[in-house]
């Protein structure tokens, strides 16, 4: 929908449905947020005193009789998809939390229930579908003004809210990620106060709401956020261990925490990669382990890009982030973030960029915003250099692909023919020869093509003594 109308369909069918069923019916939550923000939302929920279930099948008959209706009975909700839109359906509810228990006891309640139960005054906004009040905003907690001075804040006692479902906590820092608002002191020292209660929440609720800080356009502001309320070593500890600097004979090394993050926001406005961001995120997850004071060197981080492949490994098992192609790409980046670095520094060899492009092969594009992103030099000297050097291993990079497709590389004769020339069983020569002629084409001694290989091949395999079949 690209303009809020209340005389949309979606809008004056369900009032009808609603009036059908003698039920009071309110737009709800974050759509309500986002129109006010000129934000678009693909989803809206809508919230009934009754039975959300019955409305939704009702709504849905006099939208178009065909639409099918996804229902939870235990949880009361209906879902159906209406051009493109997400629209949800709940009964008011009533909900109070126990101690000990994560799961509250809800009871069917009033709207005003159903509002107190939101998580922020900017989300509890309601607008009547009712015919006496069709399009009455209901902002018991101020939520428009919160808005307007962008604030984040909890409509009841913060302590109360976060502490009965600490996932908030999590939603508040990403919130004011997403929409670059401010925190309510109050708030921010009840998320310190109730911190540990996160290990109740799930991983996998947890890793959501990181992903949306990922993907926020400056996302740094989340994790020092998540930092400030000490929320980062309990759900993401490698991360946390970036921060500081240790001094030996007054020489410190950077911050690599706040190194990370700027490489992340270097990255987020020029890629919404979600994959690429984590990349820049976790570069020098490895350097705390890696680090050493070396007399008359200084700090060094040798073979942190290596630590660090590994424990992307571990990060991404523990915070239940996608292990297959995701990871390995993930992995390969934080591997290969240092390699185009000397390839700009000194006067660039072909073979070099051959074997960038060769280890990089499709993803040398996105190795290059990485590295273009880890410059936060503050002197803008040496930024602007250090870019300009970038450009020309970009160009290089290009000059070589069209000359020699390395990308891709394929190996221009196959196993099968050199066993079919030499009548060979699969063994140990084959992977000698095959070897020799990839290393000749990456250091440029033959071109990338089957005339030069096949002559290549001869030679080798006169040298191991091999016969030709005739
Ligand atoms: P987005 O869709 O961008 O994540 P949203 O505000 O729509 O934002 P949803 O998770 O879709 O968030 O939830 C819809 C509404 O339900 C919220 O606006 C809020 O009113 C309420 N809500 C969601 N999760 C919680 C929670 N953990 N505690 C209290 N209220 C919540
Ligand atoms: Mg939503």
């Amino acid at each position: 929908m690209k303009q809020f109308d209340l005389k949309d369909p979606i809008f004056t069918k369900l009032s009808e449905a609603a009036a059908l069923l003698e039920m009071d019916t309110y737009i709800v939550g974050g759509y309500v947020r986002d129109l006010f923000l000129g934000r678009e939302s693909k989803d809206i929920d809508f919230v009934c005193v009754g039975s959300g279930i019955e409305l939704a099948k009702k709504t849905a008959e006099l939208l178009n009789p065909k639409l099918k209706v996804n229902y939870f009975k235990n949880f009361g909700t209906a879902q159906f998809v209406y051009h493109g839109l997400d629209l949800e359906f709940v009964g008011a509810r009533k909900e109070s939390y126990q101690r000990n228990s994560r799961n509250p006891i809800v009871e069917e309640g009033s709207l005003e229930d159903d509002q107190n139960r939101r998580d922020f005054t900017i989300n509890a906004m309601a607008i009547s579908l009712n015919k006496a009040t069709y399009g009455e905003i209901l902002d018991p907690f101020g939520g428009k003004k919160d808005l307007e001075n962008k604030l984040i804040r909890t409509p009841l006692d913060p302590n109360i809210t976060f502490s009965d479902d600490p996932l908030r906590m999590l939603r508040a820092i990403r919130f004011a990620t997403q929409l670059n608002f401010s925190i309510d002191p109050k708030s921010i020292q009840a998320i310190k106060d109730n911190a540990h209660r996160i290990s109740i929440i799930s991983q996998e609720r947890i890793t959501t709401e990181l992903n949306k800080i990922m993907l926020s356009p400056k996302p740094s502001v989340g994790f020092i956020l998540l930092d400030e309320t000490k929320l980062l070593p309990l759900i993401f500890k490698e991360l946390s261990e970036l921060k500081g600097v240790e001094y030996v004979k007054q020489k410190g090394h950077k911050d690599n925490f706040y190194h990370s993050l700027q490489v992340l926001d270097n990255l987020a406005e020029n890629s919404d990669n979600l994959w690429l961001r984590w990349a820049a995120l976790l570069h020098d997850i490895g350097k705390p382990k890696s680090k050493r004071f070396e007399e008359n060197v200084g700090w060094t981080f040798h073979g942190h890009e290596v630590i660090g492949e590994r424990m992307t490994k571990s990060i991404f098992t523990n915070l239940k982030l996608p292990l297959n192609k995701e990871l390995k790409y993930v992995q390969k980046l934080v591997k290969m973030h240092l390699r185009p670095i000397p390839i700009a520094k000194d006067s660039i060899s072909d073979s070099a960029v051959r074997r960038l492009l060769f280890d990089a092969g499709d993803d040398v594009d996105d190795l290059m915003l990485l590295c273009e992103a880890d410059i936060t030099s503050k002197n803008e000297e040496k930024v602007k250099r250090i870019l300009k050097n970038f450009k020309i291993v970009r160009q290089k990079l290009k000059e070589i692909e069209e000359k020699d497709h390395i990308r891709n590389f394929e190996p221009p004769i196959s196993g099968e023919l050199i066993m079919a020339t030499y009548g060979l069983k699969p063994c140990r020569e084959i992977g000698l020869i095959k070897n020799h002629i990839k290393e000749a084409i990456l250091e440029g001694e033959i071109a990338n093509n089957e005339e030069e290989a096949l002559s290549l091949m001869r030679k080798i395999a006169t040298d191991l003594g091999l016969k030709e079949l005739n």
